[in-house]
């Protein structure tokens, strides 16, 4: 029974996550996945290891893992910590920041996790609000603070925070961790990871859940200061020593070793994306400039949550947040050009 669990159990307020219907046949585009199959290679390692080997646990340094992202990304193994999806990483970044003095800050509008994670941990934080365009503005966050997380491309907008403005607010900034989660970041931004030599605060989290179409198989990963991931190994042992299981890590680093498939898949999305943009601007809608795998649009004339419903009923799904100010807008995944065009012809028998 509820009671009998602590206070603060008794009044969370979890994340609630985007529907993963079993209906067959639905142009699936409300949760940012990838429209196209993970690398052969990495399936081909999946199955691999899915086999008499799961009798053994796994390593739980994930050394291999952790020594492909490192080799990918131009740094060492030690500046690389995996867990069970970014989400999971992100989790141990939190309790990371368990008992601060001081506020830890992100916009209002983000990735709707992080109020969560500070519900659950006790975390104190401040939202800032984003400027007019959905833009972050750098200057806001040059006070004392507990530690600052954002999304870069930022989620649900898709707006990009440019490097050069995350280098300003290291430089300014340099008394608390700056958490930058890229999970969107190969679909048009530069990453963070450059500067994790230069700035021992830096963190960088990304996950294989959409540029390497993994979503199912939850590994995410973050690479900065060696002093910053000996703490969140500390934290993860405290917790579960062995966060990723067999397969995930040999399908991880396969896919992470097929730069080929990567750089195919990506750049299929960002084509997909531009033209999708197109499209929408044409039926009229205002779409926000994107560097992610998927757009937030509004159309000034109809109402966010009756085109979701419409399109719904055309067996299409796409993401709406009831949210103050984002209440107009739609997040629309890019799928392959087949489900793009599904799209836009609804959108066109609908408007
Ligand atoms: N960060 C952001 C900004 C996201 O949108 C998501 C996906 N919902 C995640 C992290 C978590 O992704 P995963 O746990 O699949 O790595």
């Amino acid at each position: 029974m509820n009671r009998f669990w602590s206070p603060v159990v008794r009044s969370l307020t979890p994340y609630v996550p985007g529907e993963q219907p079993k209906v067959e046949n639905l142009v699936k585009l409300n949760t940012n996945e990838n429209p196209y199959p993970p690398s052969p290679r990495a399936l081909e390692a999946i199955r691999a290891a899915a086999g008499e080997a799961l009798r053994l646990y796994p390593d739980p340094g994930a050394d291999d893992l952790r020594q492909a992202i490192a080799g990918f990304n131009g740094v060492a193994a030690e500046n690389v910590f995996v867990g069970n999806g970014s989400d999971e990483v992100l989790a141990f970044v939190f309790q990371g920041l368990l008992h601060h003095e001081l506020p830890v800050l992100f916009p209002d509008i983000t990735y709707s996790f992080y109020p969560v994670y500070c519900g659950l941990y006790g975390i104190d934080y401040r939202t800032l609000p984003l400027a007019a365009d959905f833009t972050l503005r750098v200057e806001d966050y040059l006070v004392p603070n507990g530690g600052i997380i954002f999304p870069n491309p930022n989620a649900p907008t898709g707006r990009l925070l440019p490097l050069e403005a995350v280098e300003r607010l290291l430089e300014a900034n340099t008394a608390s961790v700056v958490v930058v989660d890229e999970a969107y970041v190969d679909f048009g931004g530069e990453s963070a990871i450059a500067l994790v030599g230069r700035f021992p605060n830096l963190l960088v989290v990304q996950t294989f859940s959409k540029s390497r179409s993994l979503a199912g198989l939850r590994v995410g990963f973050a690479v900065g200061d060696a002093g910053l991931i000996e703490a969140l190994e500390r934290i993860k042992n405290s917790f579960n020593s062995y966060p990723l299981d067999r397969p995930a890590q040999v399908g991880a680093a396969a896919a992470m070793a097929d730069r080929e498939h990567f750089d195919r898949t990506r750049n299929a999305v960002i084509l997909s994306r531009e033209r999708l943009a197109g499209r929408l601007t044409e039926l009229g809608f205002e779409v926000l400039p994107s560097a992610a795998n998927f757009l937030f649009a509004r159309h000034p004339g109809r109402d966010a949550a009756e085109l979701a419903a419409a399109l719904r009923e055309r067996k299409i799904i796409v993401r709406h947040f009831r949210q103050p100010r984002i209440e107009q807008y739609l997040r629309i995944t890019i799928g392959t050009d087949a489900q793009c065009d599904a799209l836009a012809a609804a959108l066109e028998a609908i408007l």
